[in-house]
């Protein structure tokens, strides 16, 4: 009996000490409707990055393609955390309000790129997200918030549209706090592969708070200023990361991004990192990719 007590008793201690014993938590990733042609792709790379890591088991939610699905009522309160490919018509009254509720009592949000382009009208998702682009945003939206060359945070109330980027390039991101879960150990500069450079965000931008910027190069037909490119948000009791990085599949198949995506989830999913910075992880003066496989 006492060996037996002895065994069991050994047996937890080692499923609590090896966390890969565990079950992967759960994350959903919304979909069906985006002004990126390439959102099917997108979704299945960014599945395979979380699930690569075995901290996930990925779920995808697709609405219908065009309108207000009054179907698409997926359950959010069963995942640790929800990733946003979504840019397209408002979700049913309902959706809205399950969604809300779910981070505000504490569940995980991860808004990707375009994702920030979606609902520039509902109020509480674009204090969810912090800034967005598009969708009919202007200064009534919030401020547009950048840093400036002497590294300050403004937040500029003045008049004028939210969201745009010039043409597309590789580009530095600089990170600007090192000491955060999902930044610690990152190289202070790394190159991003090409990829659309979100400038003009704008949003309430409460409880937000910047990890990292890229300048955006007037060389490029950007604003010559410091954009935000990986934010964290809190919402009630849940956290937010977001990222206007990942434009296109090659976009994704950066080794900043897919470490970024994946880090970011698990803060979002948990309030900690684990999942490590990769040897192949870009550097200062190069890209680096990895060429993504179904
Ligand atoms: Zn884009």
């Amino acid at each position: 009996m006492k060996s037996q007590r002895c065994l069991i008793a050994a047996c937890l201690l080692l499923v609590m000490a090896v966390p890969a014993f565990a079950d992967p938590m759960k994350a959903l990733i919304v979909e069906g409707q985006n002004n990126h042609r390439v959102w099917p792709k997108t979704t299945k790379m960014m599945k395979q990055y979380l699930e690569q890591i075995k901290l996930f088991r990925v779920d995808v939610a697709r609405t219908a393609a065009k309108g207000t699905d009054p179907d698409f009522q997926p359950d959010f309160a069963k995942y640790n955390v929800v990733i946003s490919n979504y840019n397209g018509a408002a979700w049913p009254k309902k959706t809205q309000e399950d969604f809300v509720s779910y981070v505000k009592g504490g569940g995980g949000f991860v808004v990707v790129h375009a994702a920030n382009n979606a609902f520039g009208n509902w109020p509480e998702y674009n204090e969810i997200i912090g800034l967005g682009g598009w969708g009919g945003r202007n200064e009534k939206s919030g401020p547009y918030v950048y840093f400036n060359d002497e590294g300050k945070l403004v937040r500029d109330e003045t008049k004028g549209r939210g969201g745009s980027h010039g043409s597309q390039h590789d580009f530095s991101v600089v990170v600007r706090d090192r000491s955060h879960p999902i930044t610690k150990g990152l190289p202070t500069e790394w190159m991003h592969v090409k990829d659309e450079l979100y400038d003009r965000l704008r949003g309430p931008a409460a409880n937000m708070h910047v990890l990292a910027t890229a300048y955006a190069s007037q060389d490029h037909r950007g604003t010559g200023r410091h954009e935000p490119m990986m934010m964290t948000i809190s919402y009630g009791k849940g956290r937010i990361f977001h990222t206007p990085m990942g434009h296109g599949d090659y976009s994704q198949e950066c080794v900043g991004f897919i470490t970024v995506l994946q880090r970011g989830s698990e803060w979002a999913a948990t309030g900690k990192v684990t999942v490590p910075v990769p040897d192949d992880f870009p550097t200062a003066r190069t890209i680096s990719k990895r060429a993504y496989k179904e």
